[in-house]
């Protein structure tokens, strides 16, 4: 393993910062950032066929459909193999995380190096994200659909938690910092990880 951590999962709700956070990781190692939020986005706006299957699902704040993530992930995770790539978005259950570890199996050029949890109050990601909803117009992001959305999180993504933990990878970061502080703590954890593995 290199002494750069280049395959990274960030790994927290809505509103914790994790594509802030993402987006600064992949600028400071040089790697690429994929958001499977903002991939499903593009397929939307475009009216491709993807986009048209999935954009009800993002409407309601639905999880849309793992064979149509997957198929989307491995092709955008191939492409960034060579360089690394910090993971926001996906995966998001179980059975996805699963999926991204079969994949190990064949692709062990994309195996995850480490997981970052951002642990943020409940009440501050409300708080957040509704601040958001005002700046970016996200139609995902009203009171109930974030409360849906809220609500996935714990029953399906939380779980990844437990998940990555007990494959000795996760560091736990606490999210409730400005944002510049949370980026020194997340590079602190994981270069002091990757030299210690
Ligand atoms: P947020 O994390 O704030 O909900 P994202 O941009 O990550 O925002 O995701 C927006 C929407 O895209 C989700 O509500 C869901 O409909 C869809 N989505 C993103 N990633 C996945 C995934 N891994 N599995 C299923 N659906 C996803």
């Amino acid at each position: 393993m290199g002494k750069r951590p280049v395959r990274i999962l960030m790994l927290a709700p809505q509103g914790a910062g994790k594509g802030t956070q993402a987006a600064r990781l992949a600028a400071h190692y040089g790697i690429e950032h994929i958001s499977s939020g903002d991939l499903l986005r593009t397929e939307v706006e475009k009216g491709s066929d993807i986009g048209q299957a999935v954009r009800a699902y993002l409407e309601h704040g639905d999880l849309v459909p793992d064979d149509l993530i997957l198929q989307m992930m491995v092709r955008r995770l191939l492409r960034a193999a060579q360089t690394g790539f910090v993971l926001d978005g996906w995966p998001r259950t179980i059975h996805q995380a699963l999926a991204a570890d079969d994949l190990v199996t064949d692709m062990p050029e994309v195996g995850l190096q480490a997981v970052l949890n951002l642990v943020v109050p409940t009440e501050e990601l409300h708080r957040r994200l509704l601040a958001r909803a005002e700046k970016e117009g996200r139609t995902d992001d009203t009171g109930a659909v974030i409360q849906h959305r809220l609500d996935i999180y714990q029953r399906e993504t939380k779980p990844l938690v437990d998940y990555y933990r007990s494959q000795g990878i996760l560091l736990t970061i606490d999210g409730d910092q400005p944002p510049e502080v949370v980026t020194k703590d997340i590079v602190a954890a994981l270069d002091a990880f990757v030299r210690a593995g």
